[in-house]
């Protein structure tokens, strides 16, 4: 009745009903939905039929107004504090609440520690019926998202006494979920998560070549995109969006950038242009986004690895709001791992950044990378980091991913030779070592690297001595997706042995994987991501010194370099074409620049 009289739906959503059955049973509830499922109306209906007052904390004030808006709309009394409303605003929203007048009143966080609204609450003839927190990962101490204010909260909360709380927010792992249920002082807690699989959009992932390749196919795809309005593309830096702008103003196409070093007057034209389809293409960094609800985006390209799960869902969600046939492509790159490693470990002021914050963003990258390799059903792999049950519904394949369409056409089979003995030599290292790494470190361990971060006397050590890093971290991922290995904790995530691996150790069984990207390479075979490294490298000092790249080294002597993959400076002075003078001038920076790719 509520919901068609007041918010005009004629049912629920997925989730909603639970969500909203809990709120009312007077639970404290969290909820994780994501962005589109309907988060605010788990909170406003509930807040509607327990009367009085419900208080919303959220840090987004554009939400917030739009929010207020949308309520009053539908005869609702709702207002809101917030930092950009005018005096007179603000003592009218006061009176009113005061008064009893209002149903939803919303505030930022700050506000929770400020003595002027706390007396104002105690002056209220109203009582608080519900505190929604909407945002909620935002008590998350590492988090990208991370406001101080909510640590407050729980007191508040404590100081207020409200007859329900209820905490939402589109983005938790199961690990967050119980700590910012913690974090907020709800005591036992009844968590949902639902509705994240949206199987109108088809998700691809490619990993490329070149920064030319992926700027070539990102055109192809813009150009052959369906529907009028544009494609929007999140590319990781400011340099990459201005690249491919040009790079489509040259095919004819009309695009634009939005990034950081955009003015506040040329984002709100490009916005506008964007909403009004006179674009062919948005190419924009995670600054654009926050309150774009354009519903009918067929297109989302991702030109590089985001650099958490969190935003992945979140950009590419933003395709087929609509519920129509939709696709988010992401071309790839290994280097981008190391760009966000490099990014993470710098900070804006030159200070070095709190390590705790370094640890925490790279585990999320981490995540991240791990999926983009693996070649299990995206979806599937999106569903079980949220933790969303309805996983189970597609245990089999989302049957439309690039994934599932691949696995189609390979079939997991019994592997051979060198391949079974590669395979083999990961599964019982596992086995056999006490202490659990994740992919790299594995990987780094078995082709016995001697970097300082690498246990030198770990389980295994060197076994694989002769494979690329590369081709055992492919071993390992169909390891992975086969099932025989396992990533276990999402936080701290390592690998382990599954029991279907124990069976093969065990009773010699054989090792069933999907061939297609398992290809080991004998010694000497030149690891391609080094190679590129390398090169990149070289060419980089050439620009510096103002020389020729050749007289660096030339490309006969890289490709040595590559397929040696020296680590220290006596390897390398056994390289054919390197002299103790270029070691000299050359070695310390080129190691360096390898070592990213070694760990
Ligand atoms: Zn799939």
């Amino acid at each position: 009745m509520v919901l068609s009289d007041v918010f005009g739906h004629a049912e629920f959503r997925p989730g909603q009903t639970e969500v909203i059955r809990s709120i009312l049973a007077g639970g404290p509830t969290v909820a994780v939905l994501p962005t589109g499922a309907g988060k605010s109306l788990c909170y406003q209906l509930p807040g509607l039929l327990f009367g009085g007052t419900t208080l919303v904390i959220s840090p987004l004030i554009a939400l917030m107004r739009d929010q207020v808006q949308a309520l009053r709309k539908a005869g609702v009394q709702a207002a809101s504090f917030d930092s950009a409303q005018s005096h007179e605003e603000r003592r009218v929203a006061e009176d009113d609440f005061v008064a009893g007048k209002l149903h939803f009143l919303y505030v930022s966080p700050e506000r929770l520690s400020n003595q002027w609204f706390l007396d104002m609450l105690s002056r209220a003839s109203t009582t608080i019926s519900l505190v929604a927190i909407d945002e909620a990962h935002c008590v998350a101490r590492w988090g990208h998202d991370f406001r101080p204010d909510y640590m407050n909260i729980d007191k508040f909360l404590e100081w207020l006494q409200p007859q329900q709380t209820a905490a939402f927010t589109a983005t938790a792992t199961p690990e967050l979920r119980d700590e910012l249920g913690e974090a907020l002082g709800f005591k036992n807690p009844d968590v949902f998560v639902r509705g994240f699989l949206r199987d109108n959009i088809k998700i691809e992932t490619r990993k490329m070549n070149s920064d030319d390749a992926r700027n070539t196919e990102a055109v192809r795809l813009i150009k052959n995109r369906d529907g009028d309005a544009p494609a929007l593309v999140y590319a990781g830096t400011r340099r990459a969006c201005e690249e491919l702008v040009d790079d489509l103003a040259r095919q004819g196409l009309r695009a634009a950038f939005y990034h950081g070093g955009c003015d506040g007057e040329s984002r709100a034209i490009v916005q506008d242009q964007f909403i009004d389809n006179e674009l062919d293409a948005l190419i924009a960094t995670n600054a654009f986004g926050m309150g774009i609800d354009k519903p009918d985006i067929r297109l989302l390209i991702h030109l590089h690895l985001p650099r958490s799960f969190e935003d992945y869902y979140q950009e590419f969600g933003r395709a087929g709001r609509d519920g129509k046939a939709s696709s988010a492509v992401m071309l790839w790159r290994g280097k981008d791992y190391r760009t966000h490693d490099f990014l993470i470990k710098q900070s804006d002021d030159g200070a070095a950044p709190d390590p705790r914050h370094v640890d925490a963003s790279m585990r999320r990258l981490s995540r991240v990378y791990d999926w983009a390799q693996s070649s299990v059903c995206s979806w599937r792999r999106v569903l079980d980091y949220f933790g969303d049950p309805d996983v189970s519904e597609i245990a089999e394949g989302c049957g439309q991913c690039c994934r599932c369409a691949r696995s189609l056409n390979n079939p997991p089979q019994a592997v051979s030779g060198k391949q079974f003995e590669v395979a083999h030599t990961i599964v019982k290292s596992i086995a056999l070592s006490n202490i659990k790494y994740g992919r790299k470190k594995n990987a780094a361990i078995l082709c016995g690297s001697r970097a300082a971060t690498i246990p030198q006397c770990a389980v295994g050590h060197g076994a694989l001595k002769g494979q690329t890093l590369v081709a055992v971290e492919e071993v390992i991922q169909a390891l992975l997706d086969a099932g025989y290995l396992a990533v276990t904790g999402s936080e701290y995530p390592v690998i382990d042995i599954t029991s279907k691996a124990k069976s093969v150790l065990d009773d010699d069984g054989e090792i069933m994987l999907s061939l297609d990207s398992v290809v080991p390479q004998t010694s000497g075979a030149v690891d391609a991501n080094l190679a590129a490294i390398i090169k990149e490298w070289r060419d980089a000092k050439a620009k510096e010194m103002g020389v020729p790249a050749y007289r660096i080294f030339s490309n006969k002597v890289l490709e040595q370099i590559a397929s040696r993959a020296p680590e220290n400076e006596s390897e390398l002075l056994k390289v054919p074409g390197i002299g103790p003078a270029k070691a000299e001038e050359f070695g310390y920076e080129l190691l360096e620049a390898m070592k990213a790719v070694i760990l």
